[in-house]
């Protein structure tokens, strides 16, 4: 029967990564995946180019831009492997990236260059893959003639049976469940005892219907920066990002941000101009001009999203010098402060990311191992630690990996 120091389940991004890290380090590795093609989301991730990190990540604090339970169990894996230390890689290899938005870095040719970096790594360290491979059973050491001193485990797979002193699950969130993902590290998390937190769609365009919806339902296509927030009372956290109009609601980077923060119920709000006190200018325009409102909006708005916003209120139809002050401060703060309620999400279909997972108080943060179950390991999105869109996914991805390949070498020694 084939003996590795580890087999690895799932071939993303996590799971390359460890498998390359761990293969350097001397340790016969063997990669499972049981999609026909290797790391799917790298290759769409990013519109195509991949937005492989975030620069502004700052390892003593990068944890603020990561949900979870316990956001602050990712800090020592960020601090340990940083964006630089990714970045160097990239170099290395000879990839050329660019900065885009907000410390976003991307492969200038494609993703494709970043699988390559990975899989060629792989092979470099001796890495072996089965792919597709489907795991039928795992099972531990308890079960499968202990040998004192080793945490040992046999999987049952399509492609015969395998033994590893180390299992490390990479498989991934529930996200677009048409390349591959799974609940497999979830089930294997429950299997040995471990909490789950529930899972949700993260990053993902919000949906919105019935009446409130109606003026914006035709305005598909329209764009725009603006700034958003939830939260009933105190805003959680905002966003200053760009807003698109959908046929079925909202989405855009605002949007995919926030989503991952909204809960079911909770209204967003809005700031469609907020990079002008909209109060005064209505003010000044009144007494300067004899523009309609929707025209006068137009200079500042899209022009179909200004005409949607006016035509339900006949009180923000005529010119602005006949407006009265009650109007236009009504109208200032209908733009400023925008309140609408999501009737739901579009779903794993179209999330970016999973919230929630494996919970980080199972698992030893310097190593990503159960602490109950010694050499189970869990890493990347799998884990109940997601990132704010801006590569920070990715991020966690690598340094988990890193981490847990670090572990698994002192392990071994
Ligand atoms: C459209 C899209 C765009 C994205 N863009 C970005 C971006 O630009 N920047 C960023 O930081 N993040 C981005 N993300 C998020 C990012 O792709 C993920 O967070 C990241 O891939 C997670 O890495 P992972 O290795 O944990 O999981 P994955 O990369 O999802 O890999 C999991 C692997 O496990 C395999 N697997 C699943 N179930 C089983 C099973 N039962 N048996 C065997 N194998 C299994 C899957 O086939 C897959 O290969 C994007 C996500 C999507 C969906």
């Amino acid at each position: 029967m084939p003996y590795f120091d580890v087999v690895i389940v799932g071939a993303g991004a996590a799971g390359l990564f460890c498998a390359a890290q761990a293969g350097q380090r001397g340790l016969r590795v063997l990669l499972i995946d049981h999609a026909e093609r290797v790391a799917e989301k790298i290759r769409i991730s990013g519109g195509g180019r991949c937005n492989f990190t975030n620069r502004h990540l700052d390892p003593r604090t990068g944890h603020q831009h990561y949900l979870g339970q316990n956001p602050q169990f990712a800090r020592s894996a960020l601090s340990r492997f940083t964006p630089q230390h990714f970045i160097d890689l990239v170099e290395k290899n000879g990839i050329a990236f660019h900065e885009k938005h907000k410390g976003q870095l991307f492969a200038d040719r494609s993703a494709q260059d970043i699988v390559r970096m990975l899989l060629d790594a792989c092979a470099l360290a001796g890495v072996q893959r089965w792919q597709p491979c489907t795991i039928e059973t795992i099972e531990a050491e308890a079960a499968c003639a202990p040998r004192s001193g080793f945490s040992r485990y046999r999987l049952h797979t399509s492609q015969g049976l395998v033994q590893a002193h180390n299992l490390v699950v990479a498989t991934g969130g529930l996200s677009i469940p048409k390349i591959g993902a799974t609940d497999f590290g979830y089930r294997i998390a429950k299997q040995f005892g471990l909490p789950i937190v529930a899972q949700r769609p993260g990053l993902v365009p919000l949906r919105f219907a019935g009446e409130d919806w109606a003026p914006y339902a035709d305005l598909a296509g329209v764009a725009l920066p603006v700034r958003i927030s939830t939260g009933e009372k105190k805003p959680a956290i905002a966003f200053d990002e760009d807003l698109l109009f959908t046929h079925r609601g909202l989405s855009g980077p605002a949007i995919l941000q926030i989503s991952s923060y909204w809960q079911p119920g909770q209204p967003l709000t809005i700031d469609l101009l907020p990079h002008l006190d909209i109060a005064a200018a209505l003010q000044e325009a009144k007494a300067s001009s004899k523009k309609q409102l929707p025209n006068l909006l137009a200079q500042w708005l899209p022009t179909r999203l200004a005409e949607a916003w006016c035509q339900h209120t006949p009180a923000w139809q005529g010119p602005v010098n006949q407006c009265s002050d009650k109007a236009l401060a009504q109208l200032a703060h209908s733009l400023s402060h925008w309140q609408i309620t999501p009737s739901g999400t579009e779903g794993y279909a179209k999330a970016e990311v999973t919230l929630g997972g494996v919970d980080t108080q199972a698992l030893a943060q310097q190593s990503m191992q159960a602490k109950q179950q010694p050499g189970l390991f869990f890493i990347g999105e799998v884990v109940d630690i997601t990132g704010w869109l801006g590569g920070y996914n990715f991020q966690w991805a690598w340094a988990s990996a890193y981490v847990c390949a670090q572990a698994l070498q002192a392990a071994s020694a």
